[in-house]
């Protein structure tokens, strides 16, 4: 049964579950302090996970791609999750994981090979990175002047926290008077926004990056909304011409789901609404989700342990 103190948000840390406006992480925790840390995130409605074994198969991949060991296999942090969205009483979550570095034990040289890593976690109300007000208008995009970082430096494939560009990104937008921003790598190809992968739509074809992204969850569904509706979907290098001439845009995320958009620096797409197949798209992903497309329901009555 769900505690009235986990209602707005359960925690974990290293062992250790409060309710997340008490959860908290040493100050010279190398997660904090250098960004050493990946994290994955995903949601729940309607009482159930979705795509669940599909976001800690990619936690682990970044997890051994940045040499973390939190010591737990994917039934235990699998485990930790159920246990946190119970204690909240949850039906519609965010629920994060992040495997942090750790401090470097005292008395050994400031190297992250001294650290011992661990798990937080945490499962609170759903997340909108978009709001629906904002989704059902379309959302206002402008390409960021600020390049995506080097995938040579910090591969993009894995969920990290250097937030750096993005950051910058968004505050272009917010100057700009736009919702949000797409960026794009050193050689002008269309990359990733803050927290969302990009689609666009030529003649009825819908394409997204196949480098400088994240190979996001919510971009899969999209691959296989695509499939289930007879679209062509192709997975290779967008230009940010092609994006400019685009018939429509969308975004996609974990948290906001299939988002449209209907204008790019100012100018408007279409009639300055949703694209009629950005609109299906986003239909179809909430109604298979209620559906219970990969779905994991969640037993709320299990006794916690
Ligand atoms: N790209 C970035 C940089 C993100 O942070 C996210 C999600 O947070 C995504 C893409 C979308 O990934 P997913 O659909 O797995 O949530």
């Amino acid at each position: 049964m769900p505690q009235s103190r986990f209602l707005s948000g359960a925690a974990y840390v290293d062992g250790r579950v409060t309710p997340l406006a008490e959860a908290c992480i040493p100050l010279t925790d190398y997660g904090y302090r250098r960004s050493d840390v990946t994290y994955d995130v995903v949601s729940v409605r309607h009482g159930a996970f979705f795509r669940l074994d599909d976001h800690l198969a990619r936690f682990r991949a970044s997890m051994q791609a940045l040499r973390l060991d939190p010591g737990l296999n994917d039934g235990d942090i699998r485990a930790i999750l159920l246990r946190l969205v119970r204690l909240s009483g949850l039906r519609e979550a965010y629920v994060a994981m992040d495997c942090l570095r750790g401090a470097p034990k005292p008395g050994l040289p400031p190297h992250p090979l001294n650290c011992r890593n661990y798990l937080a976690a945490f499962a609170r109300p759903y997340v909108w990175v978009m709001s629906p007000e904002v989704q059902a208008r379309g959302a206002h995009l402008i390409v960021a002047d600020v390049p995506r970082i080097q995938e040579a430096s910090i591969d993009p494939t894995v969920k990290n926290f250097h937030w750096g560009d993005l950051t910058q990104a968004l505050f272009q937008a917010h100057d700009r008077g736009a919702d949000t921003a797409v960026l794009l790598d050193t050689a002008g190809m269309v990359t990733e926004g803050p927290g969302f992968n990009v689609f666009s739509i030529t003649d009825n074809v819908v394409s997204t990056p196949d480098r400088g992204a994240l190979a996001g969850i919510t971009r899969l569904s999209v691959i296989e909304l695509c499939a289930e509706l007879g679209l062509r979907c192709e997975v290779r290098p967008v230009t940010v011409t092609e994006l400019r001439a685009a018939d429509e845009l969308f975004t996609c995320t974990t948290a906001g789901g299939v988002m449209p958009v209907s204008r790019l620096d100012g100018r408007i797409i279409g009639n300055d609404r949703p694209g009629p197949i950005s609109a299906a798209l986003r239909e179809r992903y909430w109604k298979r989700r209620a559906e219970g497309w990969h779905a994991t329901p969640i037993d709320y009555q299990e006794t916690a342990s």
